[in-house]
């Protein structure tokens, strides 16, 4: 008799023991979207709503040694990228996933958290750009985080569209800007590109100050990719999602930021 595996989901990203974002954040939401989580933890922060206090990054050895672990056994429909740190961690994360041939990527390029710290040391993005972005199935940027892939501001919308095909043209299959940063009048948009064409997904905005909206919103991106919906479909429905969970989040530390809720 065979057995029918379900796929499964892997992060490979930073965990926040605040619990509202990086792999903790992750798992919760492949949780929701009833797929099988699976973790390899690329760096560890001491985080709780006010900030970031140490960071550390285990031996790259063992983090290879965790991502063989998931793909020697699990039948992974989907991967999703977070918090990095170094070009190291982000040279032997390419080097795994193009020795496992990589299922659907989601590249959430992690750089600087809402409260400051650094999550990506500076001179990393350089192996961002070359080693994982061409690698990427969706590359989910906010405004500053394409600013420092590309090299230039977004000050409104007109140059967020541009931006867009700009992003594009550095590898990835498909590109999610995420609208939050931008000072647009109106709904929140986040503007998607493939080679099929552009898409706007719009949410009313919300005044709340979310804490690892970019962490749930790039895996359940990756939930749905392993459920099997296309890209674009991916996108819309992963931003939906973060709309509601936003909604709903609590504020359970003593920091200004809210937690989305994931149920
Ligand atoms: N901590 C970790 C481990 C993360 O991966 C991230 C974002 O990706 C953050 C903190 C920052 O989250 P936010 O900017 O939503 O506060």
């Amino acid at each position: 008799m065979t057995v029918d595996h379900p796929r499964s989901v892997l992060t490979i990203a930073g965990s926040d023991s605040g619990g509202g974002a990086g792999i903790q954040a992750d798992l919760k939401t492949f949780a929701a979207h009833a797929v099988h989580g699976l973790s390899a933890l690329a760096a560890l922060t001491a985080q709780h709503t006010r900030g970031v206090t140490a960071v550390h990054v285990p031996p790259l050895d063992f983090l290879g040694a965790q991502i063989d672990a998931c793909f020697d056994d699990f039948d992974i429909g989907a991967v999703k990228l977070g918090m990095l740190a170094s070009a190291e961690v982000i040279d032997s994360v390419a080097d795994a996933l193009a020795a496992h041939g990589a299922p659907p990527l989601v590249v959430d390029p992690v750089m600087v958290a809402t409260s400051g710290a650094r999550l990506l040391a500076e001179d990393a993005l350089d192996a961002l750009r070359r080693r994982l972005l061409p690698l990427a199935t969706v590359l989910t940027p906010n405004i500053p985080e394409a600013e420092l892939l590309l090299g230039h501001a977004i000050p409104d919308a007109d140059a967020a569209d541009a931006a867009l095909d700009e992003l594009l043209a550095l590898g990835p299959k498909a590109v999610l800007l995420k609208g939050g940063h931008l000072p647009e009048d109106g709904p929140m948009r986040d503007r998607y590109v493939d080679a099929r064409g552009r898409r706007v997904f719009t949410h009313p905005r919300l005044e709340r100050n979310g804490h690892g909206t970019g962490c749930t919103l790039a895996s359940a991106i990756a939930a749905n990719l392993c459920r099997g919906l296309s890209p674009g479909n991916a996108c819309m429905a992963a931003a939906e999602y973060v709309h509601g969970a936003l909604r709903h989040a609590t504020r359970p530390g003593r920091g200004a930021v809210d937690v989305l809720d994931h149920f």
